[in-house]
């Protein structure tokens, strides 16, 4: 079985925005055991596009698209693709209720190109977008040959592929194909593959790859098997020596987050912690309190003490010791830890210091010195770390790698 990716946008044409659906659609239908045939990229004009289905019908058996569902004139992908097929729009209901519910919520005006967002070629299966008010459908041609229209926004497409149109594809495969990730932290992505290389290169059935994303780094592990319990059945010795390797630095599996893992064992274990972030300002408070599950039982103060003054006023740290060894030292960390312990009384006290830049370095502490301090019931650690890159890129990774001590920390205190 073949298809084309086709990518519809004149953005896209032009080179205004980069194509990564494709890259990704090629790689996951490649997984699939599907042949890619050809790769396609339209402009939102009516007459190319309806050139480029009709070819692209004559060729494969599925065409996948992405973009043009959106509620303006130049989104004509499903219209066009209807045509193509020959069927007529028909308003579908549910996905109307569900875009209208969606502008009451946002307290934002309904165009009138929403409605049209809502209307499907007859018979087809629609895809709904909890990530966006595009639903993206499958269409059903001649000769078991189909039109998949997809939302262009990378975070509506890779999750309703990786939903919707993967158990879709599914039935026509002969082979189940089923992965498991593998979520690590401090572990760059050049260690990851060097330590666990050979099971990357060499590896057929299952496969092993690694991506890294947003500072972790990730695995996956592809089975294809007859059915899902013989494919997980395979996966299981390939994680079982990976986790043998790297263990320690794997915080989670699919789709866990750090907040969630970190949240779940405090939440559990009724653990108390407080936060004070100088480098970070926010930004590890933020992350844990994506957790859903109950963090203001567990998260007693958290602070952003980012000037000087704050860290003497809320957690009582020494202005000797700020003149003396300046904010960003292990001595200002500790006492960080140790006066948020004093104010907060919270089990566990987690604290940040660093250089962000871009100016502010100096040959001694250079941009990208983080110091990191936890406490567990005033006894503090603290870890010094150099990031690299810019500001931003600089504050998430305190910002993971804070979070991934606390994950040791709170693991480490459940088996004390
Ligand atoms: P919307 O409802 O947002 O208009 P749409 O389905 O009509 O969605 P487009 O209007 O074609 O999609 O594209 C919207 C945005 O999605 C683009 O501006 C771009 O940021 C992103 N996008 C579209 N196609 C691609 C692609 N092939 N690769 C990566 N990003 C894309
Ligand atoms: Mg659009």
């Amino acid at each position: 079985m073949d298809a084309e990716i086709m990518a519809v946008g004149t953005e896209l044409l032009l080179g205004d925005i980069i194509n990564t659906n494709a890259q990704y659609l090629a790689k996951e239908l490649a997984l699939l055991g599907i042949g890619i045939y050809r790769q396609t990229t339209v402009g939102d004009n009516e007459e190319r596009l309806k050139t480029a289905l009709r070819q692209a019908l004559k060729d494969t058996e599925i065409v996948i698209t992405t973009g043009g569902l959106g509620p303006t004139s130049d989104d004509i992908t499903k219209e066009v693709s209807a045509m193509v097929l020959g069927k007529e729009l028909v308003l579908h209901e549910p996905s109307y209720e569900v875009i209208k519910s969606y502008f009451r919520n946002n307290d934002r005006a309904m165009l009138n190109g929403n409605q049209k967002q809502a209307m499907f070629p007859e018979g087809s299966i629609i895809l709904d977008n909890p990530n966006g008010t595009a639903p993206g459908c499958i269409i059903k041609g001649e000769d078991n040959r189909f039109i998949i229209n997809l939302p262009g926004p990378p975070k509506e497409m890779v999750p309703m592929f990786e939903n919707k149109v993967k158990p879709f594809l599914s039935q026509f495969m002969e082979h189940t194909i089923i992965s498991k990730t593998l979520r690590c932290i401090g572990l760059g992505e050049w260690d990851m593959a060097t330590r666990v290389k050979d099971l990357i290169d060499y590896s057929e059935n299952p496969t092993v790859a690694p991506y890294a994303k947003d500072g972790e780094s990730i695995l996956r592990i592809t089975a294809k098997a007859k059915n899902e319990e013989e494919a997980r059945n395979m996966i299981l010795p390939v994680e079982e020596e990976i986790r043998n390797r790297i263990g320690e630095y794997i915080y989670g599996t699919d789709e866990d987050t750090l907040q969630d893992v970190i949240g779940r064992e405090l939440v559990a274990n009724r653990r108390s912690i407080a936060i004070a972030e100088s480098v970070t300002g926010g930004m590890i408070a933020s992350r844990l309190l994506g957790y859903e599950g109950g963090m203001s039982e567990v998260l007693e103060e958290a602070f952003i003490t980012y000037s000087n003054a704050s860290k003497v006023k809320y957690l009582g740290v020494n202005e000797a010791t700020l003149e003396a060894y300046g904010a960003v030292s292990e001595e200002t960390c500790t006492e960080m830890a140790e006066g948020l312990y004093e104010k907060t009384g919270a089990d566990v006290c987690l604290v940040t210091t660093g250089i962000a830049g871009p100016t502010g370095g100096s040959e001694e502490k250079p941009v990208g010195l983080v110091y990191i301090g936890i406490g567990v019931k005033g006894k503090v650690t603290v870890f010094k770390h150099y990031f690299t890159g810019g500001r931003e890129k600089i504050r998430v990774r305190a910002t993971i790698t804070a979070l991934d001590y606390l994950r040791r920390e709170i693991l480490a205190m459940e088996m004390a």
